[in-house]
């Protein structure tokens, strides 16, 4: 079973940590979710690095990553998969999916009700003359970390509106003890003036910390100073079976793939009003003082949320990518593509997904992939998730490898997506099977870039002559009559047949038939023209005509 790792932030509190480690042993009891780590990404023990290497030494490759944050801030968004990328660099291969933050979710707001119960028992016996059940006469402030992120500090208002809903209270009131208004004595004001008597303050916190605790300090403060009011606070939500629950329900999301954060209104996406500066932000990992990767100073790169997939696209129509480079695409911040990718995937994107388009990349032409590779470097270490479209499979005369090595050499972590390669597609999409049974045991793959004599050419042509089976020439269409007559003076027959396929899967697909004697001229009087491959060798008389070609 997939591996799960908790990243937990840090706190200074002692509580907190030990809630946290309640936690995570009270989810790996209950054994339901395979092998579970916790670690922190800053000031509390243990941190992240062993968490991910205990779970590396026992042997896993691939984990769950889960943010155990109630909301998508910062930390959520950019520390925990920095630091992850980090873990990525330390262990090559190791991968990971990453888990959406706990909240909002019905399983929190019940516990919240818990707690507001819990802060309301016995509240009879305090003078406002209200009974303790008497949601009606009882306000409640919601009170969040608070964030220099408009959207997590929507959520909590959405999570105070859902508390409030159904469940009979006054009404409850979004506020923040951090970065953002209104305060704790402000939301406390506000209730007093619209007549509250009793208030509960209920911290929209996971577990105790510093935070918690100023809620506690100046909710106390704000009582003092108002002796008519019943104010109480409540506990945070702590470890309990409803937060185990959640973990639980996270992480069988992330399994099942389609991981959605609140992408639509994140500052680091989004041109907000008054958050400019966070557009395309890059992230940094803290470092974790247990953390000897966080004594060096690796400014500027190697830490940063971006990252680059290399993905094959196939041969060319829409639905001959991978559902894996399909989900990439869709998750992608930045596009780099190629004229052979599939074009038709590019209307799907949201708009305001940055497209490149690699054919047209500045500079000269023997530049033009050193300028892609600077292209993806740059992108990901501004922390965008790259996606570089390739047509058919990237290491098929994809060049995809050499943009794999830029991005390692660069720090940026890179995935390679395979794709179908036209090499075995277009002859399949033609009705040409490359092998069949009893008639061609290879199929040999050739680039026709060079011709035959070429002084850089590593191709043993005369070896392929004397082959008995099937060989695809790509880049071809230049060099075909070339390439023909070299393969018939080492031996191969003039009456071999030959099939041409240009723009294959594309709705100009056609296909041009001839003996390997006579494919030069017919290409040239057909006037075949890229992309196309040339399939020869016996399967090609096995060639599918009709309604299933
Ligand atoms: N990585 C690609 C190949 C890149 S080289 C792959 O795996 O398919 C480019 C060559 O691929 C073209 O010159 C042509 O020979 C072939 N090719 C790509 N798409 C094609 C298509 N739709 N139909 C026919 N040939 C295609």
């Amino acid at each position: 079973m997939t591996g799960l790792v908790i990243v937990g932030h840090g706190t200074r509190s002692a509580a907190g940590v030990d809630q946290f480690a309640a936690l995570v042993e009270r989810v790996r009891r209950r054994g339901d979710v395979g092998d579970v780590e916790g670690g922190f990404i800053e000031l509390s023990r243990p941190p992240l690095t062993d968490a991910v290497g205990a779970l590396v030494a026992r042997g896993h490759r691939a984990l769950v990553a889960l943010p155990l944050v109630l909301t998508a801030a910062g930390h959520g968004k950019g520390d925990i998969p920095a630091a992850m990328a980090r873990e990525q660099e330390r262990h090559p291969g190791l991968s990971y999916r990453y888990g959406r933050p706990l909240g909002p979710h019905p399983l929190l707001h019940d516990a919240l009700e818990e707690r507001i119960d819990a802060a309301l028992a016995g509240a009879d016996r305090a003078g406002t003359g209200l009974a303790g059940a008497d949601r009606a006469g009882t306000w409640v402030a919601l009170i969040g970390r608070g964030s220099t992120d408009p959207d997590a500090n929507a959520e909590v208002a959405k999570v105070a509106r859902l508390l409030w809903e159904g469940r009979g209270y006054a009404g409850v009131e979004p506020g923040f003890v951090s970065l953002a208004s209104p305060s704790v004595p402000a939301v406390l004001e506000r209730l007093r003036r619209l007549g509250a008597r009793r208030i509960v303050v209920a911290p929209y916190f996971l577990f105790a910390g510093v935070l918690p605790d100023r809620i506690v300090a100046q909710s106390a403060e704000f009582a003092a100073a108002h002796p008519d009011l019943d104010v109480r606070v409540a506990e945070v939500i702590g470890d309990c079976d409803a937060l185990a629950d959640l973990v639980r329900e996270r992480y069988a999301e992330a399994l099942g793939g389609d991981i959605r954060m609140n992408c639509d209104t994140c500052a680091y996406r989004v041109l907000m009003p008054g958050f400019a500066d966070k557009v395309g932000r890059p992230q940094r990992p803290h470092d974790h003082p247990d953390d000897p990767v966080g004594h060096h100073h690796h400014h500027g790169h190697a830490h940063d949320h971006g990252s680059v997939a290399v993905v094959g696209g196939g041969p060319g129509p829409d639905d001959l990518i991978t559902v894996r480079g399909k989900a990439l695409l869709d998750a992608a911040d930045v596009v780099v593509v190629d004229r052979l990718a599939p074009q038709g995937l590019l209307a799907g994107l949201r708009p305001d997904v940055l497209v490149v388009d690699a054919a047209k990349v500045p500079r000269g032409p023997s530049m033009a992939q050193e300028a892609i590779n600077a292209a993806l470097v740059s992108h990901a270490r501004a922390g965008r998730r790259v996606v570089r479209l390739k047509g058919g499979d990237p290491y098929v005369f994809g060049r995809g490898h050499e943009e794999v090595q830029a991005c390692t050499a660069a720090g940026v972590p890179v995935t390679v997506v395979p794709g179908v390669s036209s090499a075995i597609a277009a002859p399949a999409l033609a009705g040409v099977p490359v092998t069949h049974r009893g008639v061609a045991h290879d199929v040999t793959v050739v680039s026709g870039h060079l011709p035959p004599g070429h002084p850089d050419s590593l191709v043993d042509w005369a070896a392929l002559a004397r082959a008995r089976g099937t060989v695809v020439l790509l880049m071809a269409v230049d060099t075909i009559a070339k390439i023909a007559s070299v393969l018939i003076e080492h031996g191969r027959a003039p009456e071999t047949p030959v099939l041409a396929v240009q723009d294959a899967g594309l709705p100009a697909q056609r296909s041009v038939p001839a003996r390997l004697d006579e494919i030069g001229a017919a290409t040239a009087r057909e006037g075949v023209g890229p992309p196309a491959v040339f399939v020869l060798g016996p399967v090609v008389a096995l060639t599918t005509t009709g309604p299933t070609a």
